[in-house]
């Protein structure tokens, strides 16, 4: 996305103000007073969600109460900073080196500092690795918990009510409609993130990246597959996974 947060609060909130008093119609047809045809798109109709954002926003601002460029450094952190990139990063480490996979899984927080992350809902780790006799995965029952240092926002999925209902109640369900089927010898462990503890789940190293370096496995590695709901498949010969 090239524009950025500021400039899609600004547009939204100037399409809200032209869709209130009608002068929308055609809009695409219209100069707009900068005497070139229109070439960029408009989002028509903003969402309530961006509209709340804007007026909330606007009145913090206004009443002092919070800075503009705080608010956004603190958004571009969480917009390209922290996300499963970071994750990807751990466990291909992981995966290419046994020493630190003993640390990781003996002292996630030491070992997931040493690559540079931490911080905010990230403090107390735990990681847990699945083997071809375990499959681990998460779920936060009670809200929507996640390792934001290593992960990013959770997706919404994982904040609705049925995944996080149906994840304790029927695990291998739910991973069936992930597509992830897990044979009935192999044990399922459904970990509960609190506030206190957040899980990352070491998927297994996928069969035919003996040959790759760090940088290759960790693009093999997806946000999903540390969340425990899919499984990082085994690479074709010659060709991606
Ligand atoms: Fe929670």
């Amino acid at each position: 996305m090239k524009a950025t947060r500021r400039d899609f609060l600004t547009t939204a909130a100037t399409a809200a103000g032209a869709a209130a008093t009608g002068s929308f119609a055609n809009a695409d047809d219209q100069d707009h007073g900068h005497g070139q045809a229109h070439q960029h798109d408009h989002q028509v109709v903003p969402s309530d969600m961006a509209l709340r954002v804007k007026s909330l926003e606007s009145l913090l601002v206004e009443k002092g109460l919070v800075d503009r460029a705080a608010l956004d450094a603190l958004i571009d952190t969480y917009e390209h900073k922290v996300g499963p990139r970071n994750g990807a990063r751990v466990v291909a480490r992981a995966w290419f080196d046994s020493a630190y996979k003993q640390r990781l899984l003996t002292d996630a927080d030491k070992a997931i500092a040493e690559l540079g992350y931490g911080g905010m809902q990230g403090e107390h780790m735990v990681v847990v690795e699945n083997t071809p006799a375990v499959h681990n995965m998460v779920v936060c029952t009670l809200c929507s918990c996640y390792p934001w240092p290593v992960l990013g926002l959770p997706p919404v999925w994982y904040k609705s009510a049925p995944y996080r209902s149906r994840s304790v109640i029927d695990p291998r369900g739910v991973l069936r409609e992930f597509g992830t089927e897990i044979s009935e010898d192999v044990e399922v462990r459904v970990w509960d993130s609190t506030a206190e503890v957040r899980y990352l789940v070491l998927p297994e190293r996928p069969s035919g990246t003996e040959g790759l370096n760090e940088d290759a496995l960790a693009a093999l590695v997806t946000r999903d597959s540390m969340i425990g709901v899919a499984k990082i498949l085994p690479r074709r010969e010659g060709g991606a996974a």
